[in-house]
């Protein structure tokens, strides 16, 4: 028996942290940050288990709103014991490095606590423990609480390098903890690989659990609809600003744009990246024979790739059509892409592309939904401006469809679903589908704070 306790990531995508009680050892899964939020405000509900046994820490990926608020985790419970890939060891090294001077703008002087260094992440990713997919490694013993072992293994999650669905097993009873799961191949990463046989508990992530499949269409169909359109606009001599995440869609669409030239679907224009996402690329390199890739010879260094941070001025993109891939992905105030795309509005030949999922409180929901000649305001504190290039929208996810998410219970038969990371109307749809489809099978709903029994 064992209890489960979500500490955020309930009911919306928010910070993912997860409290796993197995017969007396803590384990928790996740510690991430909320997208939206800043500061105290974005970490999860660590003191819903301050007062619980907390052994074990084990992060399914690098994202940030599923290890950004690791640090924070450790400081409060020095002795726990992390796990992770290696390849989510060495991305949280760059990430947690690169946001300890974000950070401290965030936090106020008198905030309970204070944002991390960069010392405390250098002893923190010494501190975690790599184990590579599909090797069982023992959880149990910190304490001698358990008397029968526990051990875990990581799934190849499909989602972004390193990525990974966590199974963990108890005398022959198997709980699965999907993290971000993608069944279907990107560019550069296959779908994802699931435990054989039938797992007691699934938590199964629900972001797309709302979105109907039919406005999702497959990779491989976007990115011949992107050929055609980006053709469009670089004809008629216009630069396309791409927001992207410089972990995972970055490397992906850099991906996709080279291989579109290469295949002569697109002209070879200069392509801008840079920042953090160049390093994440060297990463995307350096383990590209070590993880299921769809083509392990494929290098993002072949990619001939101009410095975004090298440009002067703006202007500089629009001299000659070129693509510009620029984080982040939803146009984040002060971010490269959010000061791209207030220059790009103004350019009638030019194009914003939208690639992914975007979030309805920031700006690049505001970019999404408009129309060209129609008025938009970045932010509430942004000029009003006429939209004068053109918009256009693609979805290129790395999250499963939601009857991706429903196969995932079909394959795993699992006697309860815990469905989080979702809104409301996701875990709705979710839920309705696996009782309709799975008779028999328990669901539960993740409540923050409240306690599951498993
Ligand atoms: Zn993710």
């Amino acid at each position: 028996m064992a209890q489960f306790l979500p500490a955020g990531s309930a009911g919306e995508i928010g910070a993912s942290c997860f409290y796993l009680n197995i017969d007396g050892t803590g384990v928790v899964l996740d510690s991430g940050t909320h997208p939206r939020k800043e500061g105290i405000c974005a970490l999860p509900q660590f003191d819903l288990f301050k007062d619980l046994p907390v052994d074990f820490g084990i992060i399914s990926h690098a994202h940030q709103d599923h290890l950004g608020s690791l640090p924070f985790l450790v400081r409060r419970h020095p002795y726990i014991r992390l796990f992770a890939t290696p390849q989510t060891r060495a991305i949280a090294e760059l990430t947690l490095h690169d946001a300890v001077s974000i950070l401290q703008g965030q936090f106020k002087d008198d905030d309970p606590v204070r944002p991390y260094t960069h010392e405390e992440i250098d002893l923190l990713t010494q501190s975690i423990l790599t184990r590579p997919y599909g090797e069982a490694f023992p959880i149990e013993g910190l304490r001698q609480r358990s008397s029968v072992p526990l051990n875990a293994t990581f799934f190849d999650a499909g989602h972004i390098l390193g990525s990974a669905g966590i199974l963990i097993e108890q005398n022959g009873s198997r709980i699965f903890f999907t993290g971000d799961v993608n069944l279907d191949a990107q560019t550069l990463l296959p779908g994802a690989s699931l435990p054989n046989g039938t797992v007691d508990v699934l938590v199964l992530e629900s972001t797309l659990g709302a979105t109907d499949s039919s406005t999702i269409p497959s990779w491989g169909v976007e990115a011949g609809r992107l050929a055609k359109r980006a053709n469009d606009v670089l004809e008629e001599g216009g630069s396309i600003l791409m927001p992207v995440f410089a972990l995972g869609k970055m490397q992906e669409m850099l991906a996709l744009v080279w291989q579109l030239m290469e295949r002569g679907r697109l002209p070879r224009v200069p392509v801008y990246t840079g920042g953090i996402g160049w390093k994440i690329n060297r990463l995307y390199d350096q383990y590209r024979y070590a993880v299921p890739r769809v083509d392990g010879e494929f290098e993002l260094a072949a990619v001939p790739q101009e410095n975004i941070f090298k440009a002067e001025r703006v202007e500089e993109f629009f001299r000659k059509p070129c693509i510009v891939l620029a984080s982040s992905g939803m146009m984040i105030e002060g971010t490269m892409s959010f000061k791209l795309a207030k220059r790009w509005l103004m350019i009638k030949r030019n194009a914003i592309f939208t690639v992914g999922y975007m979030d309805p409180l920031t700006p690049g929901y505001r970019v999404l939904m408009a129309e060209r000649g129609s008025r938009i305001q970045l932010t509430d504190f942004e000029d009003l401006q006429t939209v004068k290039c053109s918009i256009e929208r693609f979805r290129f996810t790395a999250h499963a469809k939601r009857e991706g998410l429903l196969e995932v219970v079909r394959r795993l038969r699992p006697k309860r679903v815990v469905l989080v990371h979702g809104d409301e109307s996701a875990v709705d749809w979710m839920g309705y589908s696996i009782l309709a489809s799975f008779p028999g099978t328990k669901v539960h709903v993740a409540e923050t704070g409240k306690v599951i029994e498993i």
